[in-house]
Parts: C-alpha cells; structure tokens; sequence
C-alpha cells in the first residue's frame, strides 16, 4: 500500500498541531475561514484565477511550462478548485494531505520553489484586492489569508526540500549499488563466479600480515584439475568450461565459510584456510578432492569423470605469499607425479 502524502512527508497529528501553531491559526480561524469564503472568494474566484492565467505567462520560466491551452485550462480548474477549498478546515489532516499533494504536484510538472512563492505572492494579492475595507473586518480576513497562505507555502517548502533529498539519497543509493557490482565484477571472475587471481593473491597476503601473536595459522592449498586438456581435446572447449565450472561450484560447496577459494589461472585453484593447523587443512583437502571426484559431472546426459589435485603449505612465521605459493605449488606437482586426485602436504 502506497503512503499518503502525511505519512511520506512526517505529518502526524503532532506535526500538524506544531505547524498551526506555528502559524496561530486556532479555531477562532474557522469563523473567519468561512468568511473569506463566503464573502471574497466564491464570487470571485472566477476572476482571480483569470487575472492570475493573464499574469503568469509574462514570466519567462512559466512559458516553458504552459505548453498549450488544454494544460492552462486545466491548470485554471485545478486552482479553482484549489482556492474554493483554501482555509476550510484548515486543522485537518486532510487539509494538510491536499496541500502537500498540490506541493508535490509542483515539484513533478518542474515548477520552481523560488516561481512558485512569487506566484503566490500575486495569488494572495489578488485575494486581498476584493477584500471591502469598508464592511470587512479587513485586518482579521488579510492575517488570515496570509496565514493560509504561509501554510501553503510551509508544505510547499517540505514537499519540494523532502522530494529533492529522496531523489538524491535515491540516484547515491543506485551509484552505491554500481560501484558495488563494479568492485564485485573486478574482483571475479567471470566465467566460475570465485575471486579472481588477484583478489585470491590479495586475500593471502593480508591473511598472513595478521600479527604473529593472533596465533592464526593460514595455509595455502593449490589444486588443479586432472587431464583437463583431456576433457577439451575429446569434447570441447565450451564443454571443458562447464566441467570448470562444476568443478569451482564443488571446490566452493566443500569451503568452511571462513576460508577463501579463487581462480589462480586456467584449471587452477588458491585456497586461503584461515586458522587452521595442518591436521584440519589437510581433512579441508581430501574433503575437496573427495567431493569433486565423488560422482561424475553431469552435462546433460554425458557424464565426464573430474578429479583434482592438492598441494597444501601452512604458513611459516614471517613466510611472505610468493614464498608459501612456490611450495603449495611444488607439494601439487608431487601430487600430479604421485598418480593425481590425491593430497601432498609440503615440509612445515
Ligand atoms: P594435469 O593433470 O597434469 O594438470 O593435466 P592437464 O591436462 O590438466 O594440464 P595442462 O596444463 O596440460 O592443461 C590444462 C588445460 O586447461 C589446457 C587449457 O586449454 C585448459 N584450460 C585452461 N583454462 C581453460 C578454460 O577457461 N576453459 C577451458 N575449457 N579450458 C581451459
Ligand atoms: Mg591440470
Ligand atoms: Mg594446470
């Protein structure tokens, strides 16, 4: 359900209770309301609202937007309208909504805040104009018009300040979202959804600059799929994408939530275990190789047998990145010469 206007721009009823008094308008005012009425407005809105369509398109920005005779004969019915209901109960919540709906309908069609207050300042006058000085209490109908009108013009300044704020927080939010979805699509990489080389190497780095007293152990884990080529000379390259693919979504699915997983190159895989000893990062291991050599990827009917091998290093203290990688790589290369889909773990 959409939000009235009060509620979209805070007038609740305390809000409305502080803008009328603000303003000193108080129920005294509805006796002279009536009067304005009565005696000003109904017999001459007609005029007042003919004077004002004969004023407003000597303003050069108010050309721009009284585009043709069916708007301006709109527009001279909806301030009809508009001023035949000015005043009458004032103190209501449904006043208010109206108002604020005449504020926010301004703000829509382009008008200006700065046009806007300079046309109600002729409005008002034009009111003013018929009030009889000599049968009138003249002082009690113009402190109210221009009461009624400050009122207007309050929400007015609301709508127009409110709408412009939401429009901005809006288009910061959408950019917010973008930069978002830029960092993220820099980050990964495209084809398996994981980190990308970079951001995998980056995640490394900064795991192992954690201070030595957080006794937080980190290991590298390189893995790479077994006789991929295979798979890309007997079925296909885009066939050999979607076993990586699998084999990524695999990898990732056997993570504990805290260890990072990226794509080091090709058909090759960082893992950055985070605080684990050797015993646990070589169960995380054989946990991953298991589950991608487990049961067969299944592309639509063909199925291709996937396995991988591991290298795990833990982290010396002090062990730069390149350093652990080179044996992570090299504890892999034990691995592909021990037979593939098994585990090494390089010397502590
Ligand atoms: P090993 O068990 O020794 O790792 O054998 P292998 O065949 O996996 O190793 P090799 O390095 O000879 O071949 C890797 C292949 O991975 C070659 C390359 O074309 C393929 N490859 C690398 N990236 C992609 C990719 O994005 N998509 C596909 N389909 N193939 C890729
Ligand atoms: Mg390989
Ligand atoms: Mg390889």
């Amino acid at each position: 359900m959409s939000l009235t206007y009060c509620e979209k721009f805070g007038f609740d009823d305390n809000k409305i209770a502080e803008r009328l008094q603000w303003l000193e308008l108080s129920v005294a005012d509805h006796a002279t309301a009536q009067q304005l009425q009565q005696d000003i407005i109904q017999p001459h809105a007609e005029a007042i609202v003919a004077t004002f369509y004969q004023w407003l398109p000597t303003l050069e920005e108010a050309q721009t937007l009284l585009v043709d005779d069916e708007l301006v004969a709109r527009l001279k019915q909806t301030q009809s309208r508009y001023l035949l209901s000015l005043g009458i109960v004032f103190d209501q919540a449904d006043y208010f909504e109206s108002r604020l709906r005449v504020g926010q309908a301004h703000v829509w069609v382009g008008l200006s805040l700065s046009l806007y207050q300079c046309a109600y300042r002729y409005l008002g006058d034009l009111i003013l104009q018929h009030i009889d000085y000599r049968h009138h209490d003249a002082r009690k109908l113009t402190t109210f018009v221009y009461k009624i009108i400050a009122l207007d013009m309050s929400l007015a300044i609301e709508t127009y300040h409110l709408t412009h704020v939401r429009t901005l927080e809006e288009s910061l939010d959408r950019s917010q979202r973008q930069q978002k979805s830029l960092r993220m699509d820099a980050a990964t990489d495209s084809l398996t959804g994981l980190a990308n080389r970079k951001t995998i190497i980056d995640e490394l780095e900064r795991a192992l600059q954690q201070p030595p007293q957080a006794h937080h152990p980190v290991v590298a884990i390189m893995a790479d799929i077994d006789h991929f080529k295979t798979v890309n000379d007997t079925h296909g390259h885009l066939v050999g994408d979607k076993v990586l693919i699998e084999v990524s979504n695999r990898i990732r699915s056997a993570l504990r939530n805290f260890d990072e997983v990226g794509r080091y190159g090709g058909e090759e895989f960082l893992l950055v275990l985070n605080g684990a000893n050797l015993t646990t990062s070589k169960n995380v291991a054989e946990r991953i190789r298991e589950h991608v050599s487990s049961q067969p990827v299944n592309l639509q009917g063909l199925e291709i047998q996937a396995s991988i091998s591991l290298g795990v290093a833990a982290a010396r203290p002090g062990e730069t990145a390149d350093s652990v990688l080179a044996r992570a790589d090299r504890a892999l290369y034990a691995a592909k010469a021990a037979g593939r889909n098994c585990v090494i773990i390089a010397d502590a």
